[in-house]
């Protein structure tokens, strides 16, 4: 994604812009101009959505005046203006790591998106909607491919790509191409076409035969409160989810309140994900009945049109007709890439970062990926060697149902997993940290926009170790990791897979909403993000690599306390 920045600002439209160019041929225009002025300077140039519900469009146009959403990623999810993010600190001693220089590890991490740039272009699955580093398919097998040749032109010798089935009982849906088009009519306003929602994201089951028309049926957040006051019987129900952070967050509520929907009788759900932009998302499901997640704008356009729709009176309600295409994958075959650099000691500490991605992925996982190929880098020089003995897996991952690159190198390497003594899992860990902002979009929905750090990183140490903690506080003052300011013993992604090992699983892990979505691009990836960390954990694997094992596994502290959802 390309033309942010500059472009990207001359292309908004601020709410006193429009009240400016609506202005001038009034009379007393001046003063107008002036009141206005007045009024942007009283509220600090805040600027306001005209917001959903606001009254029908003066013009008639098509789809009650509503302004068209963009098209799927045509616009960045997130403003990236021109100033920079906060530098890497590179405290004394370590200039000379020029492996963990942000540019550095920055042109790694472009040749990991590359390889779900290349999946998109080739249309590795279906239609080409779909993209990734998946595993079980080329994509992800090129990515832990490259990451094993990388380990090897470190300089270390025991480098293995170790092959993974996936579980015989599992299986895995994918939708290969896939159209969600609400219907247009007369009554809508003159010239409504067909519009196609172009961010609408298939999640499963299937459609009966593969396609459904149905009017819509909004039933806001969904909740039986709301929801046992409508009649939602032959419908597709929409409800609107804000996610506060990553999606994750938002499954225990929506699939719920989605399976409910079903059992009232909607014959889908639709869920309006309240995000960062126009882009595809594939997180949440289980929803009970065929389900789809739509982008911000196109929700927001949605939401617009119900709302006009209800206030004008059309009680035939909006049609969508969804069409879908899959294939059910089983007996899927996928690779873990594992480096083992001795250390002084047969000790070993496991470092760990999942290598497949949905879409670029450039967040989740590429980062975290391209900070370990950094850390190999590091130790296989032996200036470096390191205490104990490291055990580095570029991870066949855990989006894949039935393939979990922790289980598969547990299973292949019992004897490193018997002298592990701490297993650290690299994961989401350099998004820029973006907010609401100030600004909104030309179609009234609110900008998101990047500021100069990093999004918050959550340390899950599992048995919580005091030790452990101390190396996060040393590395906020050292480097300034964004770490939140909160102990936590989770273990979320990776981590999971680790548990049968006797000793600490340590998570970093950052939980942004761009997650699981076609909008975690190399753009909101933080150049000294990458550097801080990598720096960081080089710090904290020399000082865990010295460190007694009863500090680390505090012999009265249980060593896995978190949850481990993946
Ligand atoms: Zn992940």
């Amino acid at each position: 994604m390309s033309g942010h920045g500059p472009a990207r600002a001359r292309g908004r439209v601020t709410m006193n812009a429009r009240i400016f160019h609506g202005a001038p041929r009034a009379p007393h225009g001046r003063w107008l101009i002036a009141l206005c002025l007045a009024a942007s300077v009283a509220t600090g140039f805040a600027q306001q959505p005209a917001g959903r519900g606001a009254a029908a469009a003066k013009k008639p146009g098509p789809w009650f005046g509503v302004m068209l959403p963009p098209k799927l990623s045509s616009v960045p999810a997130v403003v990236v203006g021109d100033r920079g993010t906060r530098p890497a600190i590179v405290p004394q001693g370590e200039a000379n790591f020029h492996e963990f220089e942000g540019a550095t590890i920055r042109k790694d991490l472009e040749t990991i998106v590359g390889f779900s740039k290349e999946s998109r272009a080739t249309k590795e699955i279906g239609s080409g909607q779909l993209w990734g580093r998946i595993s079980g398919y080329p994509s992800s097998a090129k990515t832990i491919e490259w990451a094993a040749e990388q380990f090897r032109q470190a300089g270390i010798r025991d480098v293995k790509l170790q092959p993974i089935a996936q579980d015989p009982q599992s299986r895995m849906w994918l939708a290969t191409s896939w159209e969600f088009k609400l219907l247009g009519n007369p009554a809508y306003g003159p010239g409504t076409n067909d519009i196609v929602l172009e961010s609408a994201t298939p999640l499963g089951p299937d459609l009966p035969g593969g396609t459904l028309t149905a009017p819509l049926v909004y039933v806001g957040s969904g909740e039986p409160a709301v929801t046992e006051h409508l009649d939602v019987k032959g419908k597709i129900a929409v409800q609107l989810v804000i996610p506060q952070a990553h999606m994750v967050f938002e499954r225990t509520a929506v699939s719920p309140h989605a399976q409910d929907l079903a059992r009232r009788g909607a014959v889908a759900v639709v869920n309006i994900l309240r995000q960062p932009g126009n882009e595809y998302a594939r997180d949440l499901g289980g929803c009970g009945a065929p389900c789809f997640n739509i982008g911000g704008r196109d929700g927001w356009f949605l939401e617009q049109v119900l709302d006009r729709a209800a206030v004008a009176g059309v009680t035939s309600g909006v049609r969508a007709q969804l069409t879908v295409k899959s294939e059910t994958k089983t007996n899927l075959k996928a690779e873990n890439a594992v480096a083992v650099v001795p250390g002084k000691s047969d000790e070993v500490i496991i470092l760990d970062a999942h290598a497949d991605a949905w879409f670029d992925g450039a967040g989740d996982n590429g980062d975290g990926l391209s900070v370990l190929v950094a850390l190999a880098r590091h130790f296989a020089k032996p200036a470096n060697r390191p205490d104990r003995t490291l055990a580095l897996i570029a991870s066949a991952g855990h989006h894949t149902p039935g393939i979990n690159g922790p289980r598969g190198f547990l299973a292949a390497n019992p004897d490193l997993g018997k002298r592990a003594i701490l297993a650290v899992n690299i994961e989401h860990v350099a998004q820029r940290n973006f907010a609401p902002g100030r600004s909104v979009a030309p179609d009234g929905y609110r900008d998101f926009v990047a500021d100069s750090g990093e999004a918050p990183i959550t340390a899950g140490v599992t048995n919580e170790s005091p030790y452990l903690d101390t190396l996060f506080e040393q590395g906020v003052a050292r480097y300034g990791t964004n770490f939140v300011s909160a102990k936590s013993p989770m273990a979320s992604g990776e981590s999971g897979g680790f548990a049968p090992i006797n000793g600490a699983v340590v998570t970093i892990m950052q939980a942004p909403p761009l997650y699981h979505t076609s909008g975690e691009t190399l753009d909101i990836i933080s150049t000294p993000g990458l550097e801080r960390m990598a720096r960081f954990l080089a710090y904290f694997v020399k000082a865990a690599g010295k460190a007694p094992v009863k500090d680390i596994n505090p012999p009265d502290h249980p060593l896995h306390r978190g949850a481990a959802p993946e």
